[in-house]
């Protein structure tokens, strides 16, 4: 497929060979952006040229659909990571065919996976340009750089493009859980927080919040403790948004995301933290709570619904009472159980992110055309989960999957739980492997994906697609109901 605009036409092509951009005009004049071999072809000129960085940035510059745009607060929408830069032709597909009325997040990683598999922010943007031209995406797309810790993150982001920055103020979180002392309360960063004990307590203590289906009275025990372990956590965010504003050149927007911390996020506690941040001038279009357990990598949700649906509901009267922000589902792989319910918790005000599942359907893609280098990411991740299970959320043992792949089932071997979760969080050890001869594993799994692109995409667009229906239909009501411009 391809794009065009009034002067060019532009098409990848993927092939066993590589993968080369295709660029065509009448007039040459148009085709000096870009690097490669011109010749004329017919009453037209055409450059054949590599998926550079100087090719993705021209293409961005040459067709207005092919730069990120934000994502807002209004629209209902899905990211999709993507570990192996390959993905976002089929996972555009999927917004295409079963995505009507989100706004996709085609380019989102977190600052981590690019430092743990050697990759830029830059190619992780470029590679997503690429993905939507091959597919003739020109529904937009946005570009996350998940969760930052650092400025230095923000600065990576920012000099690579990416509009959406995920603040993860997860590390100053403090553990309340044996509860708090008057020295834990004296080291609130009060004056970063610009804030004294009896001025919040007078903000808060006695106050209602209004969860709509009830109302809870927030209490000085309760505000106290809000403050103890998420103050340092409020005034980083500050930090950290203070230096995204400052340093953009560009239009940029903030999500929110604590979910990566052990302790669950109260309701008071997310009120506290929408309140202060607003009163220290921060805004952000979505905010990611520490929910309920259950949220496993790869997996479908393994907690208790009805108790998810109430944290939902609750956690979206309070974006309500804030302004309106969207509220965001991280680890959203795989959880086909619980999207319509927090699509009707939320009322669609919902953000998901997807990520693994995408590198998963490159595995079932591995699976028919490579058997034998799909047994090699089979050990290196069962090797490397028995090593640091005990450091990720998981609930998957190898003792129960095969040590060895003769004679089984590929295919439901990435379909079973406990497998499927050792190879969604083996892809670091794996990709960043060498094999017998010292070439890289990724690199050969990219070679299988180029060779096999088109079955690539189509895994993705039916099993990413499957991801985003339930959201699409909240999506489409809510743009009947309250008349949003689906752009
Ligand atoms: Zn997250």
């Amino acid at each position: 497929m391809t794009l065009s605009t009034d002067h060019l036409e532009a098409d990848v092509l993927r092939s066993a060979d590589g993968s080369t951009l295709q660029v065509r005009a009448a007039d040459p004049a148009h085709l000096a952006p870009f690097e490669g071999e011109t010749r004329a072809d017919g009453d037209q000129h055409l450059l054949i040229g590599p998926l550079s960085s100087a090719n993705a940035a021209a293409l961005r510059e040459a067709f207005e659909v092919l730069r990120p745009r934000p994502i807002g607060a209004t629209r209902t929408s899905v990211g999709t990571g993507d570990r192996l830069g390959l993905a976002t032709a089929g996972q555009a597909r999927a917004f295409r065919e079963q995505g009507a009325g989100l706004a996709p997040v085609l380019a989102q990683q977190s600052i981590r996976e690019m430092d743990r598999l050697g990759r830029e922010a830059l190619s992780v943007l470029d590679e997503a340009t690429f993905g939507c031209l091959e597919e003739g995406w020109d529904g937009g797309y946005g570009a996350d750089c998940d969760h930052i810790k650092t400025t230095e993150g923000i600065d990576r982001g920012l000099a690579a493009g990416f509009v959406t920055f995920t603040l993860d103020p997860g590390d100053h979180v403090v553990d309340v859980t044996g509860g708090i002392t008057e020295a834990q309360l004296a080291e609130v960063p009060w004056d970063a927080l610009g804030d004294d004990l009896d001025a919040l307590r007078a903000r808060y203590v006695g106050t209602v919040l209004d969860l709509g289906t009830r109302q809870i009275e927030i209490t000085r025990e309760a505000i106290d403790t809000a403050a103890v372990k998420y103050g340092a956590a409020v005034a980083e965010t500050v930090r950290l948004h203070r230096h995204l504003r400052s340093s953009a050149r560009h239009e940029v927007e903030a999500e929110i995301a604590v979910d990566e911390t052990a302790w669950l996020t109260t309701f008071v506690e997310h009120h506290y933290m929408a309140g202060e941040l607003a009163r220290l001038g921060v805004d952000w279009f979505s905010f990611a709570p520490r929910y309920v357990d259950g949220f496993e990598k790869g997996l479908d949700f393994l907690g208790d619904e009805d108790e998810l649906r109430e944290n939902l509901t609750a956690h979206h009267a309070i974006s309500r009472l804030h302004g309106g922000y969207k509220i965001s589902l991280h680890s959203g792989s795989d959880k086909f159980s619980i999207y319509p319910l927090a699509v009707e918790a939320t009322q669609g005000h919902v953000h998901l992110k997807t990520s693994g599942t995408s590198y998963l359907c490159a595995l079932e893609v591995l699976a028919r055309h490579d058997p034998e280098l799909l047994a090699l990411i089979w050990d290196i991740s069962r090797a490397a989960y028995a090593r640091s299970r005990a450091s990720y959320q998981v609930s998957a043992h190898e003792d129960r999957t095969p040590e060895t792949l003769d004679g089984v089932d590929l295919a439901a071997l990435i379909a079973a739980p406990d497998s499927r979760q050792i190879l969604h969080v083996g892809y670091g050890d794996s990709l960043t492997a060498t094999d017998a001869d010292g070439t890289l594993i990724g690199e050969r799994l990219r070679t299988v994906l180029e060779a096999h692109h088109a079955e690539y995409t189509e895994v993705l667009a039916a099993h990413i697609g499957r991801h985003l229906a339930p959201f699409a239909a909240a999506a489409q009501e809510r743009t009947v109901a309250e008349g949003i411009g689906v752009a």
